[in-house]
């Protein structure tokens, strides 16, 4: 993927560095996991399932190492620190990797979403992204390397542990830049379901329903925040930003995250009353729907 001279979102809070904190404060709001480690935590309360249950089969054992020391390194983008040509560094330190990866993806889906929302006469408010090591603290509870990325409904934020991509690529056999994008604009994928408003009628919808029920609508609402993913590889590949093998590796990644293939690595076997996310071949077909209509109408995994 060409990211080099994506523009950089401002909306990237570091956190790598700071201490996580030991306490559980309770919140609200919905959260929404989407990678590979895969957790859609409608608040566990209401699920009947805990998916950390799921995650604990697949975690394996403590943090990873830091990621990113072999982020692939794209055309027209250099050794670390030494800013490609052409590309407009400001003038503080040369960032991490992994932080400017993130910022550019991040920055990407904000001019994206911006320019759909604006062709439906509506105003794209961007989310947050919260990058963290190891764990942190978010209005959905405690965000740890354990629960993979998330979105959480109540502040708004993308919670995204570095060492994620790192297990992308260990764990599932997707590496690549493209893989990694493709979870991020997964996660932002939920928060463009926030804005629209429709989380929080499935929130309400949910209520009503029994655990088999809310099970089918979390899987719907997963299965569209991959159409909206591939709204955004759309533009990308519009703009020519995809490189030979991108598309890919992003089939690969949104393959490898089905709940069908977690759960057969997890457990040898597949229990489909508790996918969350869908079946691989679900979620490939909706990715591939976004990525080649770039239309939302065509998202609507609700009424198919
Ligand atoms: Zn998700």
């Amino acid at each position: 993927m060409r990211w080099g001279d994506f523009r950089r979102s401002d909306n990237v809070e570091d956190r790598t560095d700071a201490d996580p904190g030991g306490g559980f404060p309770r919140g609200g709001g919905i959260k929404l996991g989407g990678g590979a480690l895969v957790v859609i935590v409608i608040a566990s309360l209401i699920f009947g399932v805990n998916p950390l249950e799921m995650i604990g089969a697949i975690e394996s054992g403590g943090p990873t190492a830091p990621p990113d020391s072999r982020q692939p390194a794209a055309p027209g983008y250099g050794p670390p620190g030494a800013p490609a040509p052409g590309q407009s560094r400001a003038a503080n330190a040369p960032q991490d990797p992994a932080k400017d990866f993130v910022a550019a993806v991040l920055g990407d889906t904000e001019d994206v979403w911006k320019a759909v929302f604006q062709s439906m006469g509506a105003r794209y408010e961007p989310p947050r992204l919260v990058l963290f090591r190891r764990a942190t603290q978010s209005a959905c509870g405690r965000a740890s390397a354990s629960t993979g990325p998330f979105y959480c409904s109540a502040d708004r934020d993308l919670y995204l542990d570095t060492a994620f991509f790192a297990e992308l690529s260990r764990r599932f056999g997707a590496p690549g830049d493209f893989a990694q994008a493709y979870v991020i604009a997964h996660e932002v994928g939920h928060h463009v379901q926030n804005l629209t408003g429709t989380m929080r009628k499935v929130d309400l919808e949910m209520r009503q329903r029994d655990a088999r029920g809310r099970n089918a609508l979390s899987v719907r609402l997963e299965l569209q925040a991959d159409c909206y993913a591939g709204i955004w590889g759309y533009f990308a590949q519009r703009r020519n930003k995809l490189e030979v093998g991108d598309l890919e590796e992003g089939f690969r990644a949104a393959a490898a995250v089905g709940d069908d293939e977690i759960q057969k690595r997890a457990q040898g076997y597949v229990v489909p009353e508790s996918f969350t996310h869908g079946t691989a071949e679900q979620r490939l077909r909706w990715f591939r729907t976004g990525l080649e209509s770039g239309d939302m109408r065509r998202c609507n995994t609700f009424g198919s």
